[in-house]
C-alpha cells in the first residue's frame, strides 16, 4: 500500500538533511508503528508524506498503491486515500466543525468521482460516527478545535479519519498529552477502522498506546532512517531498556 524507498529529505530554508534514506513498506490491512528518539525525523516523514511546504525531497520515492505521492498536492494525496492526524491539530476559528467535515468529505467524494452528500445524508453520517466514537454532538457545532482540550482535539481527528475513510492513515503522536481514557478512545477509534483494505502508520513515543493498538510491525527510527524492524516485542524492549542498546547495536 505505502512504499517508501530511499527517501532523502532536507529543509528548504537551511542546508540540513533530516531524512537520510528511509525505506518502509506498509501492506494493506497492517498496522505499523514507528518509534524513535526525539528529533529522529518521525514528524518530518509524516509532513513530507502529507505534502507540507518547507521540505525538499532530494532522493527516493513514496507511492500509495503505486501512485507517486510526492508529485501531488496535499489535497490530491487526501483524495488518493492518505490521511494524517497530526501531533498538534490546528485550530480554525470561524469555521464550524460540521461545515469543515462536510466540506472535506464532499471534496474527497468529488475528487473520487462520487456523488456529494446532501445536508441530511451528511448529518446522519456524522452523527452516527460521532456517537460511535463517544464524541459529544456539541463538539460538532463548535469552531474546529478552538478551545478543545487535548483529548477533544485528538478525538476530533479520529472523527475526521472515520468520516473520510482513508486507506492509509498516519497518526503522528496522536497519544501525546492524552490521559489514559482519552488514549483508549483514540485507540478504539483506530481499532474500529482496522480493515483489510486499510493500513496504519502509528508514530508514537510510548509503548502504552501500542497496548491498545496492537501493531503488526514495529520500526525504530534514528537519525533520519529506519534502523531496526521487528514485531510488537520490539516496542516492549524499548519500553524496558530505552533506545540505548538498539542504537548502539546499529551504530
Ligand atoms: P521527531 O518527530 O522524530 O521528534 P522531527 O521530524 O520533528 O523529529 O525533527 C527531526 C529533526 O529535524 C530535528 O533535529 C528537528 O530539530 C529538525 N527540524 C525539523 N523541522 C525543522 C524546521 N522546520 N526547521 C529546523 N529544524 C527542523
Ligand atoms: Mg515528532
Ligand atoms: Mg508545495
Amino acid at each position: 500500500m505505502l512504499e517508501i524507498k530511499n527517501l532523502n529529505v532536507s529543509l528548504e530554508e537551511e542546508e540540513k538533511q533530516i531524512l537520510k534514506g528511509v525505506d518502509l513498506t506498509v501492506e494493506a490491512g497492517k498496522v505499523h508503528a514507528i518509534m524513535g528518539p526525539n528529533g529522529s525525523g518521525k514528524s518530518t516523514l509524516s509532513y513530507v508524506l502529507a505534502g507540507r511546504d518547507g521540505y525538499e525531497v532530494t532522493d527516493g520515492s513514496a507511492t500509495l498503491d503505486g501512485t507517486d505521492l510526492l508529485d501531488l498536492e496535499p489535497e490530491e494525496r487526501a483524495a488518493e486515500g492518505l490521511f494524517l492526524a497530526f501531533q498538534y491539530p490546528v485550530e480554525i476559528p470561524g469555521v464550524g466543525n460540521m461545515t469543515f467535515l462536510r466540506t472535506a468529505v464532499n471534496a474527497q467524494r468529488k475528487a473520487r468521482g462520487e456523488e456529494e452528500l446532501n445536508a441530511a445524508e451528511f448529518l446522519k453520517l456524522v452523527r452516527a460516527k460521532a456517537a460511535s466514537l463517544k464524541i459529544d454532538a456539541d463538539m460538532l457545532k463548535r469552531p474546529v478545535n478552538v478551545g478543545f482540550s487535548g483529548g477533544e482535539k485528538k478525538r476530533n481527528e479520529i472523527l475526521q479519519m472515520a468520516m473520510l475513510e482513508p486507506k492509509m492513515c498516519i497518526l503522528d503522536e496522536t497519544d501525546s498529552g492524552l490521559d489514559v481514557d482519552a488514549m483508549k478512545l483514540v485507540a478504539e477509534g483506530v481499532n474500529a477502522l482496522r480493515d483489510e483494505g486499510r493500513a496504519f502508520l502509528v508514530i508514537t513515543h510510548y509503548q502504552r498506546l501500542l497496548d491498545h493498538i496492537k501493531p503488526d510491525v514495529v520500526h525504530i527510527m534514528a537519525d533520519g532512517r529506519i534502523v531496526k524492524t521487528g514485531g510488537p516485542e520490539l516496542a516492549l524492549e524499548v519500553e524496558e531498556n530505552g533506545y540505548g542498546d538498539i542504537l548502539a547495536a546499529v551504530a
